[in-house]
């Protein structure tokens, strides 16, 4: 008997790793007048939101673009490197870096991995002995083709520690707000108002270190991207061109949201954590496949030979929506977010969802197994 004729009234949940749900909050703070960007109103915000992001970042300066995420990954390339670059490419957006070297003129080096697979220390080192001329090194925190983890940290101290004058150029745009990012041998970290932020997509970050300050001031480069046309406006709380004003003023109330709530940070960060390990727990609990070998907490990545089908249930029966993989990925994984605010019970119900999905495909019989391991997992951490 047919039983499932009930119409879910419930608004559809967006489970994708990026963009994410703005907040209430969020929305009602830019829903405000138009404010002109050349203010002492304006300023004061973007003033308060420097301060957050230098907190935050735990670094000298930050700007911020009106551009999504890729203008901040050209902006770097075209700032840190006139002639070669080395690219580490475990997927989609590793592979951006080193479409944008090779569309702006770079030589670009690059380590390319499968996409569930981080690169490692030797391959690095390899590459920077047989190319004594590299600039800079390009690579994602959290490669977001298939939720996988670089071990970044590591990865910047060999760069800096085999020749200090490489830049680290750290694209951390769905880890930033998810994890403390060690800022230590970084010089450019991006981030990007779509992911954590809950933002609307437009506003891009680059945080920066005192090395890469300097060398933008001694050689500056570009138009509309020119870094140090950036750094000279920003320090006064304005910007070179027209800024994003109401994405600015939504970056403010996400900070603003923090306090409101009594939350750190570092309260994100663990949440983000347990909800991250308690969701692949409750996953693998129920047969599932972790996708990548080392697993980044800004979401859970499942291979299945079924995606494509538990995907269309998942939007079809409970209106979810977790998103595919693209490329060589379609068909073949599924994403659920776990960045910025996940209420509990919406992630809740989506693995139980996908528990049921399982039962509809006749994959494995229905016994809240993965909801308990969930409940288990985050109850004893
Ligand atoms: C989303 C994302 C980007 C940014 O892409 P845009 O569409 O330009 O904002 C870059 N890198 C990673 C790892 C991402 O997840």
């Amino acid at each position: 008997m047919e039983t499932n004729k009930m119409k879910l009234i419930t608004q559809a949940l967006l489970f994708t790793p990026g963009p994410t749900p703005t907040p209430e909050y969020i929305r009602q703070a830019m829903a405000q007048p138009t404010l002109h960007h050349r203010t002492s109103a304006f300023e004061s915000i973007f003033a308060a939101v420097r301060m957050h992001l230098h907190a935050m970042l735990q670094m000298p300066e930050t700007l911020m673009l009106a551009s999504s995420g890729t203008g901040a990954m050209e902006a770097c390339i075209h700032t840190f490197s006139s002639h070669k670059i080395l690219s580490i490419n475990s997927g989609k957006f590793g592979e951006r870096f080193g479409g944008i070297g090779r569309a702006i003129g770079r030589e670009v080096i690059e380590i390319i991995n499968e996409w569930d697979t981080p690169a490692s220390l030797e391959s690095i080192e390899q590459a920077l002995m047989q190319h004594k001329d590299i600039e800079c090194i390009c690579l994602q925190i959290c490669e977001s083709a298939g939720g996988l983890a670089h071990p970044y940290k590591e990865i910047a101290a060999l760069v800096k520690k085999y020749n200090q004058d490489i830049f680290v150029i750290a694209d951390g745009i769905t880890a930033m707000g998810v994890e403390h990012i060690d800022t230590t041998h970084i010089d450019a970290l991006i981030g990007g108002s779509q992911k954590a932020f809950m933002l609307p997509p437009g506003l891009a970050f680059i945080g920066l270190s005192k090395q890469a300050i300097d060398f933008i001031e001694q050689y500056p480069k570009g138009y509309y991207f020119n870094l140090a046309k950036e750094l000279k406006n920003q320090r006064k709380n304005t910007t070179a061109y027209t800024a994003t004003t109401s994405i600015i003023i939504g970056v403010k109330a996400y900070f603003d949201m923090l306090v409101a709530h009594d939350l750190e940070l570092t309260d994100i960060y663990q949440y983000s954590t347990n909800i991250a390990h308690a969701t692949r727990q409750a996953l693998q609990a129920i047969d599932l496949h972790i996708y990548p070998k080392t697993p980044a907490n800004s979401m859970s990545v499942v291979d299945s030979i079924y995606a494509k089908d538990i995907i269309k249930i998942l939007k079809a029966r409970y209106n979810i929506n977790v998103a595919g993989g693209q490329d060589r990925l379609k068909d073949k994984i599924f994403r659920i977010n776990h960045m910025g605010y996940v209420p509990l019970h919406e992630i809740a119900f989506v693995i139980n969802a996908i528990e049921l999905t399982l039962q509809i495909l006749g994959i494995r019989t229905f016994n809240a197994q993965a909801n308990r391991i969930f409940f288990e997992c985050l109850m004893n951490v």
